[in-house]
């Protein structure tokens, strides 16, 4: 078999320790790959490349299309952006798999059954990117969900269940107050769960998700969230299965993939030979499967298992009374090698085979909807008074056609008829609402110069839309 190319990066902290440990057990098991080497990170960062990736090295990337990554350190202080964050946006690695599986009795955990894999989407929500400072008081993050998005990463989702042979996909969300956005995700996904009638699936809102997951992990199977909650519960999960250090994730694009573990660079225990390579291993197993070398990546994991059961463990997951010999990192990388072609006796061994490829179309553009403008919620930065004086104040920069209809402060409805009790910051939304249908955009322009010429400070509009009549933006409550 021709070798294939794959990116390698070394990382930082005890990522080289781990990464030549992963490496030397690939070889020994006779993986057929052809490792490139790049640096990210630390150095690249000090550098002066504020991604901590250097212009050739994503020649390598996009070339090979596959990279097995040691975790890195991000340097402290502001500037740098993270090395994750970028490259699974650049490459379009929409899709965080994370299996999170415990090995009782051999590592401690109170959850012996859990056998779970989140499924992440990787690319939007809070991790856009997109911040501002708006006025003294007010920070604003923009979350950021798209159709195609959700699309993407939920027809993963049920595809990677049956391929997989797992028998129910759950969603997390928190739609009862993120109505549209989150709103969005959950939609998609009752409309795709549809098509899986082969599969179970089921929506829970994500704090009391969370809760039974930590508490019941068996009763998950797949569980598909947005980014930030796929974030935190991926590592809530891996930690509860018995160690951050145990875990291996992937990044799936479509023409790109990126193999990792999913802890960080543990400074504190570089270069003391210490390190669990575990978590970086099943990464590099899971990327074995992508590209397809179902063999080797049976035989790497069964060798793993068959050296946790005898009792060799790093200091991690060492436990006096269960383990034999707590190991250091290259003892253990050469306790899985002397293992090759074993089976386990106690943990349930894996046979991995090439399934029918995932069946992931791109998602359907759909045909625009009747747009309409119907009004403009107005920010502004004021701290002359309490909302009622706003309220009075602005009642003149409305027009017939566009009149102030509420004003808001965090959200809550505090003009007409606000409560005296309600805390209010500088940052007020005040919405302009068409009395009659559709309005001209000049209209809101129009309203802008007039408030500006009256001296008020406009930080922010956001327009509002109704798409086949169906409104586009909250209402407010109160
Ligand atoms: P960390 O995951 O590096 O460490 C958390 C704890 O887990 C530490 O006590 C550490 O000793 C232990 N640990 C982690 N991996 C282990 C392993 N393989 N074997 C044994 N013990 C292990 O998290 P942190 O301390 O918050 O972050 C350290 C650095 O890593 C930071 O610079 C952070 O930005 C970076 N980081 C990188 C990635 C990545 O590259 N994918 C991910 C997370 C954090």
């Amino acid at each position: 078999m021709k070798p294939t190319p794959i990116t390698v990066a070394h990382g930082d902290g005890i990522g080289p320790e781990i990464m030549t440990a992963t490496l030397r057990i690939l070889e020994a098991a006779g993986a057929s790959i052809a490792p490139e080497t790049i640096d990210v990170g630390e150095k690249v960062y000090l550098a002066g490349h504020n991604a901590g990736i250097a212009p050739e090295a994503w020649e390598s990337l996009r070339r090979t299309r596959v990279f097995l990554k040691a975790p890195i350190t991000t340097p402290q202080g502001g500037g740098y952006k993270s090395l994750n964050v970028t490259t699974r946006k650049a490459l379009g690695l929409y899709a965080n798999v994370r299996p999170c599986i415990s090995y009782s009795p051999y590592v401690a955990t109170k959850h012996p059954g859990m056998d779970l894999v989140i499924i992440r989407e990787n690319e939007e929500d809070l991790y856009a990117g997109i911040e501002h400072r708006q006025t003294d008081e007010v920070y604003q993050c923009l979350k950021l969900i798209t159709r195609p998005g959700c699309e993407k990463i939920v027809r993963y989702a049920f595809e990677y269940a049956r391929s997989h042979g797992r028998r129910k996909v759950t969603c997390f969300v928190k739609d009862n107050i993120m109505k549209f956005t989150d709103g969005l995700f959950r939609k998609v996904f009752d409309e795709i769960a549809a098509e899986y009638p082969d599969i179970q699936n089921e929506n829970w809102i994500v704090d009391i998700g969370a809760a039974k997951m930590a508490d019941t992990p068996e009763a998950f199977d797949v569980i598909v969230m947005p980014n930030l909650y796929g974030d935190i519960l991926s590592d809530v999960a891996a930690q509860i299965a018995g160690s951050v250090g145990m875990a291996g994730s992937a990044n799936i694009g479509d023409q790109c993939a990126m193999f990792e573990a999913i802890h960080g660079s543990a400074p504190r225990r570089a270069g003391q030979n210490v390190a669990n390579p575990s978590g970086l291993l099943h990464g590099a197993i899971l990327m074995l499967l992508h590209i397809g070398q179902h063999a080797c990546a049976s035989r790497v994991h069964n060798a793993w298992l068959c050296a946790l059961e005898d009792g060799l463990h790093t200091y991690d997951i060492f436990k006096e009374g269960t383990s034999r010999r707590k190991v250091g990192t290259a003892e253990f990388a050469d306790a899985v090698i002397d293992r090759l072609g074993e089976q386990p006796e106690k943990l349930k061994s894996v046979t991995y085979a090439a399934g029918a490829p995932l069946n992931l179309p791109a998602p359907k553009r759909h045909a625009p909807a009747r747009k309409s403008l119907v009004g403009v919620d107005v920010f502004l930065q004021w701290s002359e008074g309490g909302p009622d004086r706003l309220g009075y104040r602005l009642r003149d920069y409305g027009s017939e056609d566009l009149p102030l209809q509420v004003i808001t402060n965090r959200g809550v409805k505090v003009w007409p008829n606000g409560f005296s009790e309600t805390f209010c910051v500088d940052h007020w939304r005040c919405r302009f609402k068409a009395s009659n249908d559709a309005i001209a955009f000049n209209h809101v322009l129009d309203l802008q110069a007039r408030l500006s010429a009256a001296g008020f400070d406009v930080v922010k509009t956001e327009n509002l839309y109704t798409f086949d009549g169906e409104p586009g933006y909250a209402s407010v409550h109160g």
